[in-house]
């Protein structure tokens, strides 16, 4: 029999196996995505807390010879969200951002920067006051910082080819395959571009940092906002080639804010 670990772990998923076994996703501060089956886990004392999304456990897996799927034998709960799981949009942005961690931690990200990322997420949505604006900028924030972990952050102030300054340039364009800034006279012909406005750029620098960044009179204009997270998605879309299944669920969240 192989050692058993524990790991400090979000579990980013929980689906039923058989009729008392859950397959588990978790994001461990170690060695990032494992998956694990908990066996007799809905009855069990060991499980205790609930095997589900938005909880921080002390998770003990042994890893199987020749499986993908390492035991999952028992976890203690060291942190879950109440205020997170009462409130349904703050829910629907909380799944997305787990579903987004964990179709792209399959790829490269230190797997304890990707765990801080969570931790900050989760945290911020649970003491955010009920405020649409504010739980819009910490979810496009966790992207942002997503995007720049994963080393596919889109070019938000300059042409992302030559350099360019965008206050240097005439019109602002995005390339629609994710890479930010492309300037006219980088443009090659039928490159796919989308024009924006300067108040999109602004928006999207404040979701870069906005502790920092003074919040834009724009931020209350839904059509550039709305740009400001298509910009973002296109990035997403580069690396992922795919929208996620929490997307449409989003989506219709925003959208009523
Ligand atoms: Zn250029």
């Amino acid at each position: 029999m192989s050692l058993k670990e524990n790991h400090t772990a979000f579990i980013l998923r929980a689906i039923p196996y058989s009729e008392r076994d859950l397959i588990v996703t978790l994001y461990t501060k170690d060695h990032g995505l494992r998956s694990a089956i908990a066996k007799n886990s809905r009855s069990s004392k060991r499980f205790s807390g609930g095997v589900q999304l938005f909880r921080k456990v002390d998770a003990m897996l042994q890893p199987r010879k020749n499986n993908d799927f390492d035991l999952f034998l028992e976890m203690r709960v060291l942190e879950h969200y109440p205020n997170l799981e009462r409130d349904y949009d703050k829910i629907t942005i909380g799944s997305y951002g787990s579903e987004l961690m964990r179709e792209l931690a399959r790829g490269d990200i230190d797997s304890q920067q990707g765990f801080d990322l969570l931790d900050a997420f989760y945290q911020e949505l649970d003491a955010c006051p009920n405020d649409a604006r504010q739980l819009e900028t910490i979810l496009h924030h966790f992207e942002v910082l997503m995007l720049k972990g994963f080393g596919v952050l889109p070019s938000l102030h300059q042409c992302h080819r030559c350099g360019k300054s965008y206050q240097d340039m005439d019109r602002l364009q995005c390339k629609r395959t994710g890479e930010g800034l492309l300037c006219t006279s980088c443009r090659q012909p039928g490159e796919p571009v989308g024009l924006i406005e300067e108040d999109t750029l602004y928006i999207l620098h404040y979701y870069s940092n906005p502790v920092s960044t003074p919040a834009p009179d724009a931020l209350e204009q839904q059509d550039m906002r709305f740009q400001a997270r298509r910009v973002l998605q296109n990035s997403f879309r580069l690396i992922l080639q795919k929208d996620l299944k929490s997307r449409p669920m989003l989506e219709s969240v925003l959208s009523h804010q």
